[in-house]
């Protein structure tokens, strides 16, 4: 079995499991892994010092999260946008393709929480062949994000299979690949796994890292790999309350981020999503760490902070001018 198949199968999924070190005396666990599934594999645990610290809270449940009873499930309205079921078609010219309902971790603050991990999000034969067909009778759709879940965590045949389906479609110029794995589970990318991705430019691959402490070696070789493989790497980051939230850090992941061949591309304000509320941060303690990014960083490493507003409303960058809005 390859060495990613091993250490996924080696996850932990109840709270039970987690190291003693790692522990906090919280009872109703099982009740939040019921509605939001755990998964937390080996590596990733690794990274993980203490209690609280950024990475744990990434990756370990917490009450709060079935606290919320204000926030909507789906914020973005990503349901009512789907033409077919696993597709979103927002914008004119992209679609959000979600052809794996798994990932290496569940991530806590996640946007899509209501399904990802769960039966709620189902990716078979028959939603691909949907999705596909869309595709194809929808040429102005030109660029292409396959997300999910984590496309990565696909075999390489299934990949290979949805991306040369994809490229068989004239209109579509641009295949972008949403992927988690190599912060979370970097030995998927395997030299073969870049080598296949390559055949199908242009591809370009976003990850989504949120702290300096998950570019480790294994990070660093994986992101080489695909940079290597002639794939423009960017990074999608989610503003974290005790994650990122604090200039310093943030000024320290992008760097790394350039450093290894990755530009970053967004940083996002939290979406309003159910069972998320306790990440959230204001939207000044966001515009100021971006006036720290602007006036240390290079240009290289400026993202666009944005917010993806609720009921479908799509991106929006947040300038400094938004902040009078904001205040709160
Ligand atoms: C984010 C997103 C896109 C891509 O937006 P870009 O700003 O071009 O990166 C496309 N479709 C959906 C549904 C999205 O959420
Ligand atoms: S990897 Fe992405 S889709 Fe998967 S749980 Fe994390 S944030 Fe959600």
């Amino acid at each position: 079995m390859n060495t990613w198949k091993h250490l996924l199968s080696r996850s932990i999924t109840r709270p039970e499991q987690l190291p003693a070190f790692l522990r906090r005396n919280s009872p109703n666990l099982a009740k939040v892994i019921e509605r939001y599934p755990m998964r937390i594999n080996p590596y990733y645990l690794s990274l993980i010092r203490a209690p609280g610290d950024p990475l744990w809270l990434q990756a370990v449940p917490d009450e709060l999260e079935i606290n919320d009873q204000l926030c909507p499930d789906d914020p973005l309205a990503e349901e009512n946008l789907s033409p077919v079921p696993n597709l979103v078609h927002k914008y004119p010219d992209r679609a959000l393709f979600l052809v794996s309902s798994a990932c290496a971790m569940y991530c806590r603050f996640c946007t899509r929480k209501r399904k990802v991990g769960t039966g709620r999000l189902t990716v078979t034969p028959d939603t691909i062949r949907a999705g596909l067909d869309y595709l194809i009778k929808t040429p102005m759709i030109r660029d292409v994000l396959v997300s999910g879940g984590d496309p990565l965590l696909l075999d390489d045949e299934a990949l290979i299979n949805i991306l040369a389906s994809l490229r068989r479609i004239p209109s579509i110029e641009i295949i972008r690949i949403g992927t988690r794995i190599p912060c979370t589970l970097p030995m998927r990318v395997t030299a073969r796994l870049a080598a296949l991705l390559k055949r199908f430019h242009p591809i370009y691959v976003n990850t989504h890292f949120n702290h300096p402490d998950e570019l480790t070696p294994q990070a660093m070789l994986a992101l080489a790999r695909l940079a290597d493989a002639g794939i423009p790497l960017g990074c999608q980051t989610v503003l974290l309350r005790g994650v990122n939230d604090n200039p310093e850090v943030m000024k320290k992941l992008l760097q790394k981020l350039l450093l290894n061949r990755v530009k970053p591309y967004y940083i996002f304000q939290g979406d309003l999503t159910k069972g998320t509320n306790h990440f959230r941060t204001s939207v000044g303690t966001g515009l100021a760490i971006m006036d720290e990014v602007n006036r240390h960083c290079s240009g290289l490493a400026q993202p666009t902070y944005a917010i993806d507003l609720p009921g479908g409303g799509g991106k929006v960058a947040l300038l400094p001018q938004h902040e009078m809005y904001c205040r709160s």
